[in-house]
Parts: C-alpha cells; sequence; structure tokens
C-alpha cells in the first residue's frame, strides 16, 4: 500500500510540510515519490515560476536522500489536473497540505485540499 505516492506542491508552508510527510511515508514504505506543481494560468512566466516551485520540492525530496521518480508541471484548474496526474501515474496516495499561498483565512480546508479530497479515487493525506 501506498506505493506511489503524489505530493501536490505549491510551495506554501503546508505544501513543505506535506512534502516532509510524504519523504517519510516513502521512506517507511519504499514507496515512490512524484511532485506536481499547477501553474496558475498558461503564461511562460506562471508555468516557468511553477518550474522553479516544483524544482524546489524535488530538491527537498532529493536531499532527503530518495529519488523522485517525476516531477509534473502543467497548468489549468490546480485540483483537475492534480487528479489528472494522480490517475496517469496510478498513484495510490495524494499528499497535500490543509492550505496553500492563499491568504483568506476564512476556511479550514483550501478550494484545492477540499476539492482533491472529495474527489480522488485513492486516500488523501491532509498535512496541517
Ligand atoms: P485557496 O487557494 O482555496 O484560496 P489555499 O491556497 O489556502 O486556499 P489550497 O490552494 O487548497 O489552499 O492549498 C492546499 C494544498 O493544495 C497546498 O498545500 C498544496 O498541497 C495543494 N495545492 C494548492 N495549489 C496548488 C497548485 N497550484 N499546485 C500544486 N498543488 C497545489
Ligand atoms: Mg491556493
Amino acid at each position: 500500500m501506498y506505493k506511489r505516492i503524489l505530493v501536490a506542491y505549491d510551495g506554501s508552508d503546508h505544501a513543505k510540510k506535506a512534502v516532509e510527510h510524504a519523504v517519510s511515508l516513502a521512506k517507511v514504505l519504499n514507496s515512490s515519490l512524484y511532485v506536481i506543481t499547477v501553474a496558475v494560468d498558461p503564461s511562460q512566466e506562471a508555468l516557468e515560476k511553477a518550474k522553479r516551485i516544483a524544482a524546489e520540492a524535488a530538491e527537498k525530496i532529493a536531499s532527503s536522500g530518495l529519488a523522485v521518480s517525476d516531477v509534473a508541471v502543467r497548468s489549468g484548474v490546480p485540483a483537475n489536473e492534480i487528479l489528472n496526474y494522480a490517475e496517469e501515474i496510478r498513484a495510490d496516495l495524494i499528499v497535500m497540505g490543509s492550505r496553500g499561498l492563499s491568504t483568506i483565512q476564512r476556511l479550514v480546508l483550501g478550494s484545492v485540499s477540499q476539492a482533491v479530497a472529495s474527489r480522488a479515487r485513492v486516500p488523501v493525506l491532509i498535512v496541517k
């Protein structure tokens, strides 16, 4: 179980924590780790920024001594892209933060973690 773990990473503090949890699980369970960062729009600038954010997660994972199986940078609706990619790589666990980069504090869960948690066909670990 949890042999193919996908971490959704937006560069936020919660997402950083999500990477740490994914790494710990992957070490214990000998899992493959995948990363996705979704750019907010398809502009070159947004894609470049997303690429840098994704690379940051990949570096964190690599510095923990684990190999990253794949790093995906996509543009579109974040929850849709995360769910599509999870299906593509046949992830059996998705790890993400409870909140992200938004400064709006009204919700316990951000909209992306809420959408992924409710629509995913595999377990979702939401890191607080
Ligand atoms: P909202 O975006 O709904 O205003 P928020 O930014 O606080 O609120 P979310 O965006 O739902 O909360 O972020 C929760 C988690 O979802 C993040 O910690 C991260 O794991 C993942 N996530 C959010 N946006 C992206 C993204 N663009 N690419 C990859 N993962 C993301
Ligand atoms: Mg967000």
